[in-house]
């Protein structure tokens, strides 16, 4: 068999599994170690076929995995592999750059360049941003807190007590102290803290349990007053600006000194892909910038590798490109819209029945909503054993809640629908 043969099963595999993903158990039901005890203990001597492999992927780890490209899958953000990113991942692979520097493929490096002002156009951000491509909002946030390092050494970051912990992380990696600022009653980071010794704030836009949104306008105009560095996550939310009327949510991100959007939560990109825009790009690069003298800078060019941890980096942007490409502006505005469309549905669904509660506002297609009698963390995982749907519950001021995400492009009204009666179902039989 040649490689031709093998990528055309591939390729098969691939759309046979899109096909079949949502009639296949959403949450795997394994216990810890079985996936282990089916493979063998030491990896073979001889080379062997592609076909066998591919029976082993069938076999023994796909009832072993979670299917977060299944149009149920309602945990935690709900993302795609969407065909597109499929294929790109492919072609990444096929050609397999390391876009380090300029130089190394310099191509690379202005795809990069390019897509990142591309979709910083389709968000409604400042044109003339220095942006680039991280693999996770962990790493983005790293870099982003390492320039304000960089610039105010020393101090701490401050941050929603909601914010995501890889803030909080991130914080510890750089020895800077974090600094919990509370919510108010919806959810939304108060704007009126002591801004003492302060290196960064830190706003989220779409925080990971409610979707609140902190008020950046307010804290861009405190933080330019003190000179802190204003770094926005809008990890999971940030892509819905690609639709005018949502466009709000990134009010004030024009005066942020940076903001990080992951397109591998809801716009359709494959993991891994997390875009960082900053207007500072000098205070990265002096942060970040080491030149060893097997990588010397070409004149008039940038090296991407200047601004963030990693001196390795993946071809990201072909992936990004081609699903900008391929879906269009107007098709990636009408996933976002349909999704958040589904989420106010669910809502109104929850709302309408006396027996549940809607636990925050769901501006975006998140909702956290709850059973008012019945354990919903109990609830949670025996909807999820259903191998129907996956929810995952978190705690609002201590109160445990379920959250439904929906952010996978084959989801459908219908599935939201599926979600609801699996859900009541399950809350009739406690
Ligand atoms: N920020 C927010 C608001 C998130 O919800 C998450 C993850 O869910 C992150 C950051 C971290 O993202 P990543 O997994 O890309 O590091």
């Amino acid at each position: 068999m040649t490689f031709r043969d093998d990528a055309l099963q591939a390729a098969d595999w691939a759309a046979s599994y899109l096909d079949r993903v949502r009639d296949l158990p959403v949450a795997s039901a394994v216990s810890p170690g079985q996936v282990r005890a089916a493979l063998p203990d030491a990896p073979p001597e001889q080379p062997e076929p592609f076909a066998d492999v591919l029976r082993d992927l069938d076999e023994k780890i796909l009832p072993g995995l979670t299917h977060w490209n299944h149009p149920r899958f309602f945990a935690w953000f709900a993302i795609s592999g969407s065909e597109p990113g499929i294929l790109a991942e492919l072609l990444i692979a096929a050609l397999n750059v390391n876009c380090m520097t300029w130089l190394a493929s310099p191509a690379a490096t202005e795809l990069e360049l390019t897509v990142l002002d591309w979709l910083g156009q389709l968000l409604g951000l400042p044109r003339g941003l220095h942006g680039h491509i991280e693999d996770t909002a962990s790493t983005s946030t790293v870099a982003a807190l390492a320039a304000a390092r960089h610039v105010r050494p020393d101090g701490a970051v401050y941050a929603s007590e909601h914010v995501n912990f890889s803030v909080e992380k991130a914080a510890r990696l750089l020895g800077l102290e974090y600094r919990p600022v509370e919510v108010d009653d919806l959810y939304c980071m108060r704007a009126d803290f002591p801004l003492d010794d302060a290196t960064a704030v830190v706003a989220t836009v779409g925080t990971t349990a409610t979707t609140s949104v902190d008020p950046v306008p307010e804290l861009a105009a405190r933080c330019e007053e003190a000179g802190v560095w204003l770094h926005v996550d809008a990890a999971y939310a940030g892509s819905a600006a690609v639709a005018p009327e949502l466009r709000w949510c990134l009010d004030g991100c024009d005066r942020a000194d940076s903001i990080v959007v992951n397109p591998h939560k809801w716009l359709f990109t494959p993991m891994d892909c997390s875009t960082l825009w900053t207007r500072r790009p000098e205070a990265l690069h002096e942060a970040f910038a080491l030149v060893p003298d097997y990588l010397a800078a070409t004149a008039n060019a940038v090296d991407l590798k200047d601004y963030g941890p990693a001196l390795g980096r993946r071809f990201r942007a072909l992936k990004l490109w081609m699903v900008l490409r391929m879906y269009g502006a107007e098709g990636l505005r009408a996933l976002v819209r349909e999704h958040v469309r589904l989420a106010q549905l669910f809502a109104s669904l929850v709302e309408a029945d006396g027996d549940w509660e809607v636990a925050a506002p769901h501006p975006f297609s998140t909702v956290c909503f709850r059973h008012r009698t019945v354990d919903n963390d109990d609830l949670a995982r025996r909807a999820t054993a259903t191998g129907e749907i996956f929810v995952a519950a978190t705690r609002l001021r201590g109160v445990p809640t379920i959250r439904l995400a929906i952010g996978n492009v084959r989801t459908t009204e219908e599935d939201v629908r599926r979600a609801w009666e699996v859900l009541r179902t399950c809350a009739s039989a406690a």
